[in-house]
C-alpha cells in the first residue's frame, strides 16, 4: 500500500483538480486532502481524520454516506446489466422506473425526463430544448437567455456563460453572446439598504422588465434561476419574488427553466423548490438530490406545454438529434430509485425542513448579535453566514483578507467542513438531509 507522502506526490504530479488553484497545488502549498471513506454525515481522510460533513460534498450526498441500500443496488444493476444505451427507444427496467418515480413526485405540469450525467449537461440540454422549441413555433429570432447576477448553472460553454459569477468566466471568452444577466434577488445586498423587501421586488421585477424592453421580447426564450440562489451565496428569494418574475415571463411569453439540481429532491423541506415557492416552470434541471451523488445523473423535466411541441418537431423534422452515450445510464438509475425509496422510507424532505430550521434558529441564537456576522439566512437544510467588517455600517471586508476561507479553515480545526462561497465571505452550509440535531449543535459550536 502506498504511503499517504507517495499518495499525496502521485496527485500533485498527476492528477488536474477542478476548482483548484493549479499552481499553488502542484508545488504543495495548497490544501490537499485524500478522502478514504465516510459514513452518515462523516467523512474520514487517510491521516484518520472523522469531519463531519456540513456541506454534503457539494451538496449531493443528501442521504448521507455509507448506505448499503444503495451500493447493493448499483452492485445489482452492475451485474445484470451494467450498461446499455437509451438511443432510438431501447431502455432499461431501472431507467423506465426511475423515470416514472421522478414524474411521480415532479411538480404539476410536468411530462417526461430526460436522463443526463450532471447538472451542466442536464442544463446545456434545456437550452438547447428551448432553441428547438422556438425553431419548430417559427420564432427563429427568440433565442436569448436571461439569467442572474451570482446564479450558478454549471462550468460548460452555454451553462458556465449562464452562471453569474465572474470567477467562472475570467480568462474563457465567457459568456456568450446569446446570454444576459439580471439583477440579483439579494436582499442583504440591495442597491439601496433603505428599500423595503417589496419595494426591492419590484426593483427586481423591473430591472427584468427594462432588460427585455432594450433587447426586444421577440429576441427572448427563456429565464434561467435557482430558486434558492446557491453557489452565489445561498440567498433564498424574498417574500413575493417569484410570483412577481413568473408574471413578467408570463407577459412576454418567455420560458422559465428552474435548476433545481441543489433543491430538487428535498432540500428545502420540499420535493421541488418550485412547490416550495409556487413557482410554474417550463423546464426543470435536477441532478445532485436525483442519486444523492452515487452514481452521476441528472434530469431535465420538460413541462407539457413544451413537450407537446417538441413531439410534434420530429414528426416534422425526424429523430430529435441530440444525445449522450450514458443517457439513462442503468447504474444512474439503480442508485436512483434506491436513493428516492430511501428518502421516502426515511422522511428526508420532513427532516430537512424540520432539522434544517433548528440549524438556522441555533445559528442565529448563537451568533445573530455577534459584530461580524451581517445576516444568517437559509431555507431548508441550508444556511449561510455572511460575514462583515461592519454589521451597522454594512461595510465588507476586503477579498484579499480571505475572511471567508479563514473562517472555514478554523472550522475544519474544529471537526466541521463549511464551505467558503466564492463570491463575498460567506460561510455556506447545505449537511446531509440526514442531519439530527445534536450533529446540528456540533456544526453551530464549531
Ligand atoms: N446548477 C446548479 C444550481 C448547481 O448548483 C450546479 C452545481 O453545483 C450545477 C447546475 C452544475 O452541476 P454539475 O456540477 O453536476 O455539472
Amino acid at each position: 500500500m502506498l504511503t499517504n507522502d507517495e499518495l499525496a506526490k502521485w496527485d500533485r504530479e498527476n492528477l488536474f483538480h477542478p476548482s483548484t488553484h493549479l499552481g499553488q497545488f502542484a508545488r504543495g502549498d495548497a490544501p490537499q486532502r485524500i478522502v478514504q471513506g465516510a459514513e452518515g454525515v462523516h467523512i474520514i481522510d487517510r491521516d484518520g481524520n472523522r469531519l463531519l460533513d456540513g456541506f454534503a460534498g457539494l451538496y449531493c450526498v443528501n442521504v448521507g454516506y455509507g448506505r448499503w441500500e444503495i451500493a447493493e443496488a448499483i452492485a445489482r444493476q452492475a451485474r445484470e446489466l451494467a450498461y446499455y444505451h437509451s438511443y432510438a427507444g431501447h431502455g432499461s427496467e431501472a431507467s423506465i422506473t426511475l423515470a416514472k418515480m421522478v414524474m411521480d413526485r415532479a411538480p404539476k405540469g410536468m411530462a417526461r425526463v430526460y436522463f443526463g450525467l450532471g447538472g451542466s449537461d442536464a442544463n446545456e440540454t434545456n437550452i438547447k430544448l428551448v432553441w428547438y422549441y422556438n425553431n419548430i413555433l417559427g420564432r427563429l429570432q427568440k433565442k436569448k437567455i436571461i439569467s442572474r447576477w451570482r446564479g450558478y448553472h454549471g462550468s460548460g460553454l452555454m451553462t458556465g456563460s449562464l452562471t453569474g459569477l465572474d470567477l467562472f468566466h475570467r480568462k474563457f471568452d465567457l459568456p456568450l453572446a446569446q446570454v444576459l444577466h439580471t439583477e440579483a434577488p439579494y436582499p442583504f445586498r440591495r442597491p439601496d439598504p433603505g428599500m423595503t423587501e417589496a419595494d426591492f421586488v419590484a426593483h427586481c421585477a423591473e430591472r427584468l422588465e427594462s432588460l427585455i424592453a432594450a433587447e426586444g421580447a421577440d429576441t427572448i426564450a427563456a429565464f434561467i434561476g435557482e430558486p434558492v440562489l446557491g453557489t452565489g451565496g445561498i440567498v433564498p428569494p424574498p417574500a413575493g419574488y417569484w410570483p412577481a418574475i413568473q408574471a413578467v415571463l408570463d407577459r412576454h411569453d418567455i420560458l422559465l427553466i428552474a435548476d433545481e439540481v441543489v433543491t430538487g429532491f428535498g432540500r428545502l423541506g420540499s420535493m421541488f423548490g418550485s412547490d416550495h415557492y409556487g413557482i410554474r416552470p417550463d423546464l426543470i434541471t435536477c441532478a445532485k438530490g436525483l442519486t444523492s451523488a452515487y452514481a452521476p445523473l441528472s434530469g431535465s423535466i420538460v413541462g407539457q406545454r413544451m413537450w407537446d411541441v417538441l413531439a410534434r418537431g420530429t414528426d416534422e423534422n425526424g429523430v430529435f438529434g441530440h444525445g449522450w452515450t450514458y443517457s439513462a445510464h442503468p447504474i444512474g438509475a439503480a442508485a436512483g430509485i434506491a436513493n428516492l425509496k430511501l428518502i421516502d422510507d426515511l422522511g428526508l424532505v420532513g427532516n430537512a425542513g424540520t432539522v434544517g430550521a433548528y440549524l438556522n434558529d441555533q445559528m442565529r441564537a448563537a451568533l445573530g448579535d455577534h459584530p461580524h456576522v451581517g445576516e444568517i439566512r437559509g431555507e431548508g437544510m441550508l444556511c449561510a453566514v455572511e460575514l462583515v467588517r461592519d454589521r451597522d455600517a454594512r461595510q465588507f471586508f476586503d477579498a484579499s483578507e480571505g475572511i471567508g476561507a479563514r473562517t472555514v479553515a478554523a472550522m475544519l480545526k474544529r471537526g466541521v467542513i463549511a464551505r467558503a462561497m466564492p463570491q463575498g465571505d460567506i460561510i455556506g452550509l447545505a449537511p446531509p438531509l440526514c442531519l439530527s440535531r445534536a450533529e446540528a449543535d456540533t456544526i453551530v459550536a464549531a
